[in-house]
This record gives C-alpha cells, sequence and structure tokens, in this order.
C-alpha cells in the first residue's frame, strides 16, 4: 500500500466514523504523525492531501524543514517538548500541541513575545494519569487555561490527549468521553465556545476518538507504515 492509499483509506474510515457521530468528516482535520518518516515521506503525504504533518522530536523536525519536507502543508509540534527547545519551535508550527505544564506556556509567551507573534497551542491532558506521560491532570485544565488566557502571545486552540496503550479493544472510550466533556466545559465557560480543535485518537482508536467527539486525530503507522525503531 502507497502512503497515497493509506490516506484514503483513513479518511473513508474517519468518514464512517463521523457520520456515525452525526458530523461532517470535514469536521475532523487529519494530522500525518510523520516522526522518523524521511522527507520524501512527508512530500508524499502533502501530495496526498494530507491535511497537516505533526512531528515530535525537534531536531529532527529541523532537519527535515530544512530539506522542505513540509512545504505546502501546515506544521504542528505534537511530542513533548523540553523548555531549553521551545525557541526553536515557536514561529515554525502552526500548533504546538503538546503544552502540559505551566513553566512551557511561560517559556512558550517568551519566545513569542520575542519574536512578535502569537503562538496557537493546545493543552495537553494526562487523562490515564500515568507517570511517564506530560500533560495537566484533569483538575489543573480550568486553571491552566485561565493561565493561558492572561498571556498575550499564546492562544489556546484546544486539548490534546494521549490516552493510555489500549490493552483491549474500545477500552480508551472511557477516557476519549471524559476529555470531551472537560474540552466542552472549558470552551463554553472560558472561551465564549470559539475552541476548534480536540486533538485524540492515534492509529488505533481514531475512529472512537470520533466518536467521541474528536475534531483532530494523529495518524502515523497507518499512513506511513510501522516505524523501525532498531534502526536508529
Ligand atoms: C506517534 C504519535 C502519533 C501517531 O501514532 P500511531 O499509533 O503511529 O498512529 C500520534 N500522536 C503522537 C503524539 C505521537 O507521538
Amino acid at each position: 500500500m502507497t502512503i497515497a492509499e493509506n490516506i484514503a483509506q483513513v479518511r473513508r474510515n474517519i468518514a464512517d466514523a463521523a457520520r456515525e457521530a452525526g458530523r461532517a468528516p470535514e469536521e475532523i482535520t487529519l494530522v500525518g504523525a510523520s516522526k522518523m518518516n524521511d522527507a520524501a515521506a512527508c512530500r508524499e503525504a502533502i501530495a496526498a492531501g494530507i491535511d497537516v504533518l505533526g512531528e515530535n522530536r525537534v531536531q529532527e523536525m529541523l532537519q527535515k524543514y530544512e530539506q522542505h519536507a513540509y512545504d505546502g502543508a501546515p506544521l504542528h509540534f505534537i511530542g513533548h517538548l523540553q523548555r531549553n527547545k521551545v525557541r526553536q519551535v515557536v514561529g515554525k508550527v502552526e500548533l504546538i500541541q503538546s503544552v502540559g505544564s505551566l513553566e512551557l506556556l511561560e517559556e512558550i509567551e517568551k519566545c513569542a513575545a520575542k519574536q512578535g507573534l502569537r503562538q496557537k497551542v493546545l493543552l495537553e491532558v494526562n487523562i490515564g494519569g500515568e507517570e511517564s506521560k506530560s500533560g495537566f491532570a484533569p483538575s489543573e485544565m480550568m486553571g491552566a487555561a485561565e493561565q493561558a488566557l492572561k498571556k498575550e502571545h499564546v492562544e489556546v486552540c484546544g486539548v490534546m490527549t494521549i490516552p493510555p496503550v489500549e490493552t483491549a479493544p474500545h477500552a480508551n472510550m472511557v477516557f476519549f468521553h471524559q476529555v470531551h466533556t472537560l474540552y466542552v466545559d472549558m470552551n463554553e465557560k472560558l472561551f465564549h465556545n470559539k475552541l476548534k480543535y480536540l486533538s485524540m485518537g492515534m492509529s488505533g482508536d481514531y475512529a472512537d476518538a470520533i466518536r467521541a467527539g474528536a475534531t483532530m486525530v494523529r495518524v502515523g503507522t497507518a499512513i506511513f507504515g510501522a516505524r523501525n525503531y532498531g534502526a536508529q
């Protein structure tokens, strides 16, 4: 299967899940999670009509950026972001999806101010409460959003989550519903319903995420094939 064929298949699945949930397929933004795939693969995905490409590692992103891997599509940062790397990302990507601490938020504010721009972000929630994952606890999300609203150079566009690895089919449905509830509540109470993005769902569970209200899914393996971690 080619990248283009995979994207077409993912789009069909997205459309089915959206219709099942009574929503329009066009409401769902498809982010290609292109980590460990080269610039040629990124270009292939863009040519096949991917909406956005998302990268996880700053170094890899900068390298591929130099190689014009992302020309023609918006770029998002979706991975864990260290504070000392923020300045390499701010202004370069349309959206930083993975803002999971107030320290990170403050650093983004500083770097964006320096560049005289407003950086769009999503607030990341650690819905499974996993030690190994970054993100705000669900109970911290409202406070984090209030802090973000005070920052002149940061614009919150929504919420992102990475739930635990599924141990059984549909096991994450409960998490997706929880995050959707949180998103709707925050959107209503603090953002006049102007938030656009609820980013959740990956190759194994994006259909469920859409059924639970996702407006953005991040799909890697189902588009680019299995990542070869051994080769690194
Ligand atoms: C790699 C990655 C994805 C995509 O994962 P797949 O299971 O390969 O679809 C989505 N989101 C984030 C944050 C990722 O790091």
